[in-house]
């Protein structure tokens, strides 16, 4: 397939208004490109960011709750576009992290969480795990993607690894709660790659914040800077496509619920199942992704009576940590002392949204509440939290690397980039720094609006 040199003359798609397609149609027109098309399927940017307001919220409260992304993890591309937008920073802080051992019915801040250790030895694993971080972050601040970072020493699974490294309390104290934002069940056999580089964002925040695990959400809530992203970039909501087909000419042809178009190069951030499904990859170009696994979470948020202000729980069950299936792994009330909580359950094991309901019934029972009503569902079909120890050592994300730009089909999904908003959105800006190379980004431009 022909690989055409792109200018910023090129007509230019992208599959995707969340943020990683906003950020690469963002950083495209300030590489000076004058055709981006952006497609999205639904009728709202933002995609896995996902603020909802809520009736009720007390004094002081945002008054809306994330029923997708939950923390902010600072980084150059939030910092750009909420300066370019008009977004205000202003930061709405969480409670800490607390560990709720629902077995023992006690609820511990995670370094209290004693599991046989003196406090010698939790305060020496603790200094381990923060060097840690040093020695993993910046490499993993200055190389966004996950290609760079896939060695085998790090392909071994999360548990055995913290093991080796000396920090088995920090394995049982961090990992429920890196298994609650991202991993879901089977935490200990996830590659040590995925859970390091996720705490790795913990250096962005200040050290009194990494050892409080409290961390900050934006009180404007943390889809409203994308919304004016995409309304800059003309987004085509309502818009899904439906197939995609390199030409021998080197363009694109990109078929949507609409019509179809031609392009020099298209940019996709979709799920990879989707993606699979209307490509025309070759057997070659098919590997890596039918290699890849999905999980089915929801995001489920309900009124609660019953408990204290300002929790934010992560449930621990048995000794050994493991969370029953559909049970959540996180739960926070989502304005201080507002009665309304959100809950992170994963729908393994051909688990349903109502098996999910009656867990999260039975968590706020254990904990000596009552959940009174249900009132947000958001569904999250194609969640793809990693490749196994195996894939990692086949070298996949060597294979995924040097398919991009394979016809003109460039990719700037979480396949890539790995699951979080800098992860995502640092990924697709240095995208479009291969793809535009001879360009410099002009940020100084005024508001596209
Ligand atoms: C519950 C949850 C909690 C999270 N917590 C955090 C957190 O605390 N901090 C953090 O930084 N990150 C967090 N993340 C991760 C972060 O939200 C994601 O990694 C990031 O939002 C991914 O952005 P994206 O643009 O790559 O993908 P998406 O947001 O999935 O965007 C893809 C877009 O493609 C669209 N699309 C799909 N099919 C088509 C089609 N056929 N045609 C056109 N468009 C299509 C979708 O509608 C969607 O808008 C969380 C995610 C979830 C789900």
């Amino acid at each position: 397939m022909k690989a055409r040199r792109i200018t910023p003359e090129s007509r230019i798609a992208v599959l995707g208004a969340g943020c990683a397609g906003l950020t690469c149609a963002e950083f495209l027109r300030l590489r000076g490109a004058k055709q981006v098309t952006v497609f999205e399927a639904s009728d709202r940017a933002g995609g896995k960011v996902w603020s909802v307001p809520y009736e009720g919220a007390p004094a002081g409260g945002r008054g809306l709750f994330e029923a997708g992304t939950v923390f902010f993890v600072p980084g150059p591309v939030w910092s750009h576009v909420l300066s370019r937008y008009g977004v205000s920073t202003e930061i709405a802080p969480m409670p800490s992290v607390r560990i709720a051992d629902l077995s023992r019915g006690r609820i511990r801040h995670p370094l209290a969480v004693s599991g046989g250790w003196s406090v010698f030895q939790r305060l020496i694993q603790t200094g381990r795990f923060l060097r840690m971080l040093e020695r993993y972050g910046p490499l993993m601040d200055q190389k966004p993607g996950l290609q760079a970072h896939a060695r085998p020493d790090v392909a071994i699974p999360a548990g055995e690894w913290f093991t080796q490294a000396g920090m088995p309390f920090v394995r049982q104290v961090l990992l429920p709660i890196a298994g609650g934002a991202q991993f879901g069940p089977g935490l200990d056999q996830v590659p040590a790659l995925y859970v390091i580089r996720l705490l790795t964002l913990l250096r962005r925040y200040p050290l009194v914040n990494q050892l409080r695990l409290a961390m900050p959400q934006l009180r404007a809530g943390h889809d409203t800077v994308w919304r004016r992203v995409a309304q800059a970039h003309g987004v085509r909501f309502r818009e899904a496509v439906q197939r995609l087909r390199r030409l021998t000419d080197g363009t694109v042809e990109v078929e949507t619920t609409n019509g179809g178009y031609r392009f020099d190069a298209v940019i996709s951030t979709l799920p990879p199942g989707k993606l699979a499904a209307i490509a025309d990859f070759s057997d070659a170009e098919r590997v890596p992704w039918s290699r890849v696994r999905t999980l089915s979470r929801v995001v489920l948020t309900a009124r609660v009576s019953g408990l204290p202000p300002r929790v934010f729980h992560a449930p621990r069950f048995q000794d050994d940590g493991s969370i029953p299936p559909a049970h959540p792994y996180l739960q926070y009330e989502i304005d201080p002392g507002c009665g309304w909580m959100t809950f992170h359950p994963f729908l393994d094991g051909g688990r349903t949204v109502a098996d999910a309901e009656a867990a999260c019934r039975d968590v706020v029972a254990r904990l000596g509440g009552r959940l009174e009503s249900i009132e947000h569902r958001a569904l999250i079909p194609e969640w793809f939290p990693h490749f196994g120890e195996q894939e990692v050592r086949d070298g996949l994300y060597d294979l995924l690397e040097s398919s991009q730009g394979a016809g003109n089909l460039w990719h700037a999904s979480e396949l890539f980039s790995g699951i979080s908003v800098p992860h995502a959105t640092e990924y697709a800006r240095q995208l479009v720094g291969r793809m535009l190379p001879d360009t410099a980004e002009d940020l100084t431009g005024s508001p596209l609006r």
